[in-house]
């Protein structure tokens, strides 16, 4: 809802945060012109977010360096993109689940790799899901009924400060008339983090031990008798331990492990996800109890939900032979490029010049690529063809999905002069089936995802 103030200031009540997963929806927003000056509700991060918000004062398109129109590069684009025989796109999750349908509709048309950052974060928890399968729920049942939260590899206290406060710890829930006092929270981590200071009880493991640490819980939930000095030795924690946290889940009316990168990006990864999953459908023998992985990047729910929605896999599909073909690992971004097999590139919403390895950046440095960005960022500065685009959520509508799967619309504070990636997505799109279409670049397979 969109008012104004006495002081002629305009007020945005919900805007929706998208710094990180949690998303939230209740941030009241004043704005004075192009520039928002109050987030009220905001955590630390999120005032950030909304107060630094500025419009970049440059041309919306560079084509090799130089200023152009946005018409001629989207033809750059489009151009590059459908000549291209093993093209990648890669980012997505830093913007609306509209543009990230756009670009999956450019991935089929051009018969390219599509992947999202998912794959440098929660990529084993992906994986894991095609296996195991996934005991979930929202976070508003989480709010309403959960007495036992776990965080496993997990930082919330600084990653989503919100999260405790709005939606796991803190809050009064239909069943937990006593918020916190009604509720036991464990921290499971190999150092004493913030979280692990507001936790009920700590356990700390030995690094690279999360998974030999969830199959002990897991043969305990199965009634598995294990011998106390192995335990010990390879989980850094006595058995009597292990079994006292067992009991406390047992006997939880509601239990939800929220697992962070501190489980998918160690030693295991993907296995250590699936230990999480079997553990959490272990415990449904005994109680109610649901695992989710807590997200990062605003969007990148979204990211998972559209790339899976389009085409059956969340991240890491190739479209090249006319379907979807999943293989973490074959088709991830930072593998294809380490590699040296893409032929040119869209990066969207995303820096792999900053995070990506050295072989893998020096990869697509030397491949044609078009990116597009609301800031100006390593890999923008050395795109053939690089867009700056509106900011979602605050110049931007449309939708994103917060950790939880639950889609949520943003409100925007204001218009930008920038176009958004939607736009150029769309125009992009448009011009390839076009350019495909008339058979002026080498056509690929034709794939059922097509729409007719
Ligand atoms: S917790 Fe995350 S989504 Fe909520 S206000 Fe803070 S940064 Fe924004």
């Amino acid at each position: 809802m969109v008012s104004q103030s006495e002081n002629g200031l305009k007020i945005v009540k919900d805007a929706t945060c998208t710094f990180c997963g949690c998303v939230c929806d209740d941030i009241d927003l004043k704005v004075d012109g192009h520039q928002i000056v109050e987030a009220k509700r905001a955590c630390v991060l999120g005032t950030s977010w909304f107060m630094n918000h500025e419009i970049e004062d440059t041309p919306p398109c560079h084509i090799d360096g130089k200023p152009a129109s946005v018409e001629e590069g989207i033809e750059r684009a489009a151009q590059l993109l459908s000549a291209a025989k093993y093209p990648l796109i890669y980012g997505l999750s830093d913007t609306t689940s509209e543009s990230q349908r756009v670009a999956v509709g450019i991935g089929d048309w051009i018969g390219g790799n599509v992947d999202t950052t998912t794959s440098v974060c929660h990529g084993p928890s992906g994986m894991a899901f095609q296996g195991v399968g996934e005991v979930t729920c929202s976070l508003g049942e989480v709010k309403n009924r959960a007495d036992m939260i776990m965080f496993w590899g997990s930082n919330p206290a600084e990653s989503h400060p919100r999260h405790f406060t709005k939606y796991s710890l803190m809050p009064k829930g239909m069943f937990l008339l006593n918020g916190r006092k009604d509720r036991t929270c464990v921290v499971v981590d190999v150092r004493k983090t913030k979280s692990a200071k507001a936790a009920d009880i700590f356990l700390q493991i030995k690094p690279r031990k999360d998974f030999e640490g969830l199959w002990t819980l897991r043969a305990l939930a199965n009634d598995v008798e294990l011998d106390p000095e192995e335990v010990e030795r390879e989980t850094g924690q006595p058995l009597s331990l292990w079994q006292d946290l067992m009991d406390r889940m047992k006997a939880a009316k509601f239990g939800i492990i929220f697992f962070g990168m501190g489980v998918t990006m160690t030693r295991g990864k993907h296995a250590n996800s699936e230990a999480i999953l079997a553990l959490t459908r272990d415990m449904n023998k005994h109680t109610r109890f649901v695992c989710k992985p807590n997200r990062g990047h605003g969007n990148v729910t979204g990211a998972d939900n559209v790339v899976a929605w389009r085409t059956g896999f969340p991240f890491g599909v190739n479209l090249a032979r006319g379907y979807p073909r999943f293989n973490p690992g074959e088709y991830t971004a930072a593998d294809v490029l380490a590699r040296k097999e893409a032929d040119a590139a869209l990066i969207i919403a995303s820096d792999p010049m900053s995070n990506f390895s050295q072989p893998a950046r020096e990869d697509l440095a030397s491949i044609p690529y078009v990116a597009m960005d609301p800031k100006d960022t390593p890999t923008t500065r050395q795109a053939a063809v690089s867009f700056t685009v509106a900011t979602y959520g605050i110049n931007v509508p449309g939708t994103v999905y917060r950790m939880d799967d639950v889609p949520i619309p943003l409100r925007p504070a204001f218009d930008s002069p920038l176009p958004s990636d939607f736009d150029i997505l769309t125009g992009i799109e448009k011009r390839v089936r076009e350019l495909k279409a008339n058979g002026l670049t080498k056509p690929n397979l034709h794939s059922s995802l097509r729409p007719a």
